[in-house]
């Protein structure tokens, strides 16, 4: 009897713990299913970069099947309806999927488990997007979930490091779906209601090892050996660009794993081992995050701290406004908003440094920023987003990043980007400004303005705000929400 692999944010065929497992139970008769679901399509959260890619790897996904002598059912609607017409129409004898740890998934997946388990029918979730599972690690003494990052990580080396030993192959042999079992074409963006502004990269499971494949290259100029320094230089490519593979799954987290595991194992020098471990670092993060909005699922609308809700914001819609454009007149802020408006990415650095100023140097809601951010990014993640704008807002409890140590848009500027190459890209208006005033620009002499082609208020703006003077009245709208809610 066929089984259905129900694809979700795990658009691959290698390494996969759910389609594994169906293909080896079912003989290889697995009905491959995704289903276009509105309530995530159309709840305003999710923008046309993340659904414009996810509709690309869908096209690299069925293209995979077929040359595998199978093809991807596509289908639109609620799922656990949708999954009833499936399994109906295919006689299959149960659903097999890898899980998601999000409230509503996981809602969505139990209404799922408790109609097949009514029905007598096999239901296989499998752990499989992150490498230690939010259930799986908790403090020693207390079994508690853990709260503050430096700990968790610790722990999480212990744990997650063996999984490079368990990768699944994808399934040798698949049994083609009846022919008659209808499928959608996989729709355009426009279809949906979409249009893109952005350019977003080129996605697939092939195109994904490729830039895994690439980070990992020891003849590359940047690759995961240099990625301690690399990485924090927004104008160089010193990261692994991997986090839209990771965010829909055309790659395997353990994929990624493995390939640094391995590479341990190398001769390393202490830099290299260094940029090795720093990366695997940056995948206990995203774990990190995953448990951490899995135990307090509130914190995808308000501060896991709830006394940082009390902040009263100045939330000024046009500063919010020009905050989105780059037009903050702080160089390196609208220089990572811009390259987020053109490519729906932007560099890890600038995403701190760009949230810390809207939320202290405009004292705007963190919520906001997050909100555009998921709405702009291809790899937007409610976790990781909403922890990376909880981190800069210093409100996700004992952070490392507490709310007093407010970044200088202009020192951070000068320290990432020292000769501009990275603002000079995507502010060109900046681009024959001396080095001497590119991180700020309003300290040009008229004389040099008018020679450079560059008049501050006419060519780029003048900042938003004096940094500070915003300092100081961050510092205080905290200090009074804190006090009062001690
Ligand atoms: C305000 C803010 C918002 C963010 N929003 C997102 C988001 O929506 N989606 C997202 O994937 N990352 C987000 N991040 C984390 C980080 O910026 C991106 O993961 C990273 O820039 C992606 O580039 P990369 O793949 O080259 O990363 P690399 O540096 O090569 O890191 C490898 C992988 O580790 C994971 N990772 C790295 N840093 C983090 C982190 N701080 N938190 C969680 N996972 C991490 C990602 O999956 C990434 O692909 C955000 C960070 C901040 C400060």
């Amino acid at each position: 009897m066929p089984v259905i692999c129900w694809f979700r944010r795990d658009l691959r065929l290698t390494d996969h713990r759910a389609l594994y497992a169906a293909a080896e139970a079912s003989a290889g008769a697995v009905i491959p299913v995704f289903i276009l679901d509105d309530t995530i399509l159309h709840d305003g959260y999710v923008g046309a970069a993340l659904i414009a890619v996810t509709l690309a790897m869908l096209e690299a996904l069925d293209h995979d099947l077929q040359q595998r002598g199978s093809r991807l059912i596509v289908r639109h609607g609620q799922p656990l309806a949708e999954l009833q017409r499936l399994v109906s129409e295919t006689q299959a004898s149960g659903v097999y999927w890898n899980r998601d740890y999000l409230p509503y998934a996981i809602k969505r997946d139990s209404a799922v488990k408790h109609w097949l388990r009514e029905q007598g029918l096999q239901a296989h979730s499998f752990h499989d997007s992150v490498l230690v599972e939010p259930e799986g690690l908790k403090t020693k003494t207390e079994q508690k979930p853990y709260v503050v990052y430096g700990s968790y990580v610790k722990r999480w080396s212990e744990l997650a490091y063996h999984q490079a030993e368990q990768l699944v192959p994808a399934p040798s042999k698949f049994v083609a779906p009846p022919s008659d079992l209808a499928s959608l074409p996989i729709p355009s963006l426009a279809d949906l209601g979409f249009e893109l502004q952005q350019t977003i990269p080129q996605v697939g499971e092939t195109i994904a090892q490729q830039r895994l494949a690439q980070f990992f290259d020891r003849r590359q100029k940047l690759s995961v050996l240099k990625y301690t320094k690399a990485r924090e230089v927004p104008a160089e490519a010193g990261t692994s660009q991997l986090s839209v593979d990771l965010r829909m799954g055309t790659i395997s987290i353990r994929q990624c794993l493995k390939q640094a595991v391995d590479l341990l194992t190398e001769p390393l020098n202490a830099e290299q081992r260094q940029g090795v471990d720093t990366w695997l670092k940056e995948l206990a993060w995203r774990d990190y995050y995953t448990q951490l909005i899995y135990h307090n699922p509130y914190m995808l609308n308000g501060s896991l701290d709830p006394r940082y809700d009390q902040i009263i914001w100045r939330n000024d819609p046009s500063e919010f406004l020009a905050w989105q454009q780059g037009q903050t007149g702080y160089p390196i802020v609208d220089a990572g908003q811009r390259q987020l408006n053109q490519m729906a990415w932007m560099h890890n650095r600038v995403r701190m440094i760009s949230a810390s100023f809207l939320i202290k140097d405009l004292l705007i809601d963190w919520r906001w920023g997050e909100r555009y951010f998921m709405q702009q990014l291809c790899d937007g993640d409610p976790t990781a987003n909403n922890g990376g704008w909880q981190w800069a807002a210093g409100s996700s409890g004992p952070s490392a990043q507490p709310y007093f140590r407010i970044f200088n848009p202009i020192a951070q500027s000068k320290k990432h980007d020292p000769d501009g190459q990275y603002i000079r890209r995507f502010v060109p208006e900046l681009a024959n400004v001396p080095d001497h005033y590119i991180h700020e620009p309003w300290t040009m002499p008229p004389a040099v303005q008018a020679h450079v082609g560059c008049v501050i208020g006419r060519d780029y703006p003048a900042p938003l705000v004096e940094h500070s003077f915003a300092r100081e009245r961050a510092l205080a709208a905290y200090r009074t929400a804190l006090q009062t809610n001690d």
